[in-house]
């Protein structure tokens, strides 16, 4: 069954032990996710030794993914864990309570009063209950419950239509990242950015720390769909944060906006993850729902990337049937999926010699008709030009790199494949990729066979070569 899309799952409880990992990976995880939301630093990294053990065990590669917390506002705790609020109850919001009661509750952000103001619409637990402003005193935002319900310790705030001051990368966050940076993280994915800016901070500390992971965007806020094309040029990949997003801007814009987000994604050689509630049902049932098969396979069809699992596969009952039925989906809307590969191709400026050598394989991989594009690579980057737009055809990251096949793992239709030390020889190197895409049963012989290389071997460089050969020719 061929799958191009690929399947992030949120490590959690209910995925910690090897053997439900292995299960996991075998059917069909390629990439792990690290929620710093929740756990210490010791928990991440024990849980990604786990994952990597989990996928050597079963002969593949999984990318790890960690994803900083941000600037989550979030209300304090409650004397008694948790109240009700009705509609029309008068609730304050508090920077200075230590510890809630029915009337107030305390803030973890204490600026929050000076972001708010009178006819604000404040939402919290994801939008579950929602606070008009009625005014702010001081430290106090005074409210007037319009939509009731149960409101238990530390859950999240947003304001309608966004405007909240939190910087990106808390102090925790950049403890975090370091934290990322010592597991070998593939990618870090920073919350709530509003900018370009806050990304570049991103990638400085990461660069500081001596890290090379890819950074993902996560679009939860109304500012940074505003200013998306900066915060693209700035990431190497973006998140459509559908749980946060939703509450700033509304849910019933996120479809839309989800669709022009994967492409704009993929116009500026960026990768995109598509997440939460992809099969929240799963949670607690062993089959999703009809509405949640439609969602994964819209994803599919938006051009996504990659799917993403949260609470399903970090809390659920059935983390592997999840699993299971994603990547059932995804592969099944693939085969519908028209692609209108020669008009993308015109519309693409090409500035870089790598980058041309990918956009001519495609063209030429969809019209000769060959059954495999092999990229000989030591860092991957031809295989991200080439997999932003869908030729129908599956590219192999062909490298001794471990950290480029990992890395590989989230482009989609990119398959990393591990080859020995790529020979200074022409043809060597050559007979090598073949035999290692035969091996792994992505060829047979006869069959053609579209690589891309950089010449002269051995010297660390650009792809600026393509040749087409018939599997068989080389590796006699
Ligand atoms: P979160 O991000 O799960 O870390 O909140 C994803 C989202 O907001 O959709
Ligand atoms: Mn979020």
């Amino acid at each position: 069954m061929f799958r191009g899309t690929k399947i992030v799952a949120t490590l959690g409880p209910a995925s910690n032990d090897l053997s439900t990992l292995e299960r996991m990976i075998s059917a069909g995880v390629n990439v792990v996710r690290l929620n710093f939301s929740h756990g210490t630093a010791d928990d991440h990294i024990a849980r990604a030794a786990l994952a990597r053990q989990a996928a050597e065990n079963v002969g593949r590669t999984v990318g790890i993914l960690a994803d900083l917390q941000g600037p989550k506002i979030r209300v304090g705790k409650f004397a008694d864990g948790a109240i009700q609020l009705a509609k029309g109850d008068r609730f304050i919001l508090d920077a200075q309570c230590e510890l809630g009661n029915q009337e107030r509750v305390g803030l973890d952000y204490k600026n929050l009063p000076r972001d708010v103001q009178t006819g604000a619409v404040l939402l919290l637990d994801d939008g579950r209950i929602v606070l008009d402003v009625e005014r702010v005193d001081g430290d106090e935002i005074h409210t007037v419950v319009r939509i009731g319900g149960k409101l238990s310790n530390n859950k999240g705030i947003n304001q309608q239509g966004g405007g909240l001051s939190a910087p990106a990368l808390t102090v925790k966050d950049k403890q975090d990242l370091k934290t990322a940076v010592a597991l070998a993280a593939d990618y870090i994915a920073v919350s709530f950015p509003k900018s370009g800016d806050d990304m570049r901070e991103a990638r400085n500390l990461v660069a500081e720390a001596n890290g090379h992971a890819l950074l993902v965007a996560k679009i939860e806020r109304t500012e940074a769909i505003t200013n998306l094309t900066d915060i693209l040029l700035a990431s190497d990949g973006i998140m459509v944060a559908r749980g946060d997003l939703a509450v700033e801007v509304g849910d019933a814009a996120v479809p839309a906006l989800q669709k022009r987000m994967i492409r704009e994604a993929r116009l500026h050689n960026k990768f995109a993850i598509t997440a939460t509630q992809m099969m929240e049902s799963m949670i607690t049932a062993p089959i999703p729902t009809r509405a949640e098969v439609s969602d994964v396979a819209n994803a599919v069809l938006d051009g996504t990337d990659a799917v993403m699992l949260s609470a399903e596969s970090a809390a659920g009952q059935y983390p592997v049937e999840t699993v299971e039925a994603m990547a059932r989906v995804c592969a099944e809307a693939e085969k519908s999926y028209v692609n209108s590969l020669d008009e993308e191709l015109l519309n693409r400026e090409q500035s870089q010699i790598d980058q041309s050598i990918a956009m001519a394989a495609l063209f030429t991989a969809q019209h000769i008709g060959v059954k495999a594009i092999a990229a000989l690579t030591q860092s991957g980057s031809t295989t991200q030009w080439m997999s932003r737009v869908d030729s129908g055809v599956p590219i192999y990251a062909v490298t001794p790199e471990e950290s480029t096949r990992r890395k590989v793992s989230i482009f989609r239709d990119v398959f990393p494949l591990k080859t020995d030390a790529i020979p200074t020889n022409r043809e060597a190197a050559l007979a090598q990729a073949e035999r290692a895409l035969l091996e792994h049963g992505a060829v047979q012989r006869g069959d053609l066979l579209l690589m891309t290389i950089g010449e002269p071997l051995g010297k660390p460089g650009g792809t600026n070569t393509m040749l087409i050969v018939r599997v068989g020719e080389y590796s006699r």
